[in-house]
């Protein structure tokens, strides 16, 4: 099973318990997943349409036990969906009246248009905020399993996305949105964020499950900045020697190392035949031996010579 089929799995599992949260839960499926259709003088059907069976099952029961609504269930194959069965929950024009008009979708007064509203719980109250993220994502939901990476991603209509945002940022999570194959997508990618929504719907097995992976990636995280970081001073070495190497060599080519003093001679072509190897191995090749800050004085001294020599031929040049 997916990561994110989990989470839904969970989230299913959570039982509606107050009459306003409820309203907010119904608000947001009619949101994600219901098509208003016209069904002639002008009135309207709401339908519910989900692969999920017990979705729709909790949908039914919540529409039952909040608003007395009894709507019918029934079922279609789309060759869009490869064959798979979609459960439809039709709610009669009567009832979808006074279901749009409990969510605020459209105004009291007949004839009045239908309207982007929500019911005001559903931004003001905290558990009514969580009852709606919970729906939003069982309806239209998806999240990428953090071992992949952190992201959790609601799909939704360029009119509807203001809301899902709204509600997201009351309840202090960061979010952004795209626009992909005529939807608009409202995601979050940062994992606190993510961690945080996972919270508020309360998919804590889901949270615990993703703190876990999180520690983990980020201790490898850790280990692997560690070994570019030995990989970064590996590199800065090789070039420092490659680099003396190379200038020991034209300096050599040009003038011969014959003029310098005799240690920096032999240091100079120890240097050319092993451009690899540290100053202070360098400097345990030499016929007398000596340690890291001595090579490092001798190497400074050599490099000086050689630079100014080059410096005075430019010089000249000009
Ligand atoms: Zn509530």
């Amino acid at each position: 099973m997916s990561f994110s089929a989990g989470v839904k799995e969970e989230l299913l599992r959570t039982q509606p318990e107050k009459t306003c949260c409820m309203l907010s839960e119904i608000s947001a499926y009619t949101q994600s997943i219901a098509s208003l259709r016209l069904a002639g003088g002008g009135r309207i059907k709401v339908v519910y349409e989900t692969e999920n069976a017990a979705l729709a099952k909790r949908i039914f029961l919540l529409l039952k036990k909040r608003l007395e609504i009894t709507a019918t269930l029934s079922f279609a194959r789309y060759p869009r969906l490869g064959g798979r069965r979609a459960c439809l929950l039709t709610v009669n024009e009567q009832d979808s009246r006074h279901l749009l008009v409990s969510l605020r979708m459209i105004r009291e007064e007949e004839g009045g248009d239908v309207f982007k509203g929500v019911p005001r719980a559903a931004m003001t109250r905290r558990c009514c905020r969580s009852a709606f993220l919970r729906a939003a994502f069982l309806g239209a939901g998806a999240m990428t399993n953090p071992e992949k990476g952190y992201r959790l991603e609601f799909v939704s209509s360029e009119s509807r996305a203001d809301i899902l945002t709204g509600i997201l940022e009351k309840s202090g999570l960061s979010c952004h949105t795209t626009d992909r194959r005529g939807s608009r997508i409202v995601y979050i990618k940062k994992g606190d964020d993510v961690v945080g929504c996972l919270a508020l719907m309360g998919a804590h097995q889901a949270l615990m499950e993703m703190e876990n992976i999180r520690i983990n990636r980020d201790s490898r995280n850790l280990a692997n900045r560690a070994t570019n970081c030995d990989q970064a001073n590996l590199n800065k070495q090789l070039s420092a020697g490659a680099k003396q190497a190379a200038a020991i060599t034209a300096y050599s080519l040009k003038h011969s190392l014959a003029g310098l003093p005799k240690d920096l001679q032999e240091l100079g072509r120890l240097r050319m035949l092993n451009p690899d190897v540290s100053l202070t191995e360098l400097g345990g090749m030499l016929s007398t031996p000596v340690g890291k800050s001595g090579v490092n004085h001798k190497m400074r001294k050599l490099m000086n010579l050689i630079t100014e020599e080059t410096d005075e031929n430019e010089g000249e040049k000009e």
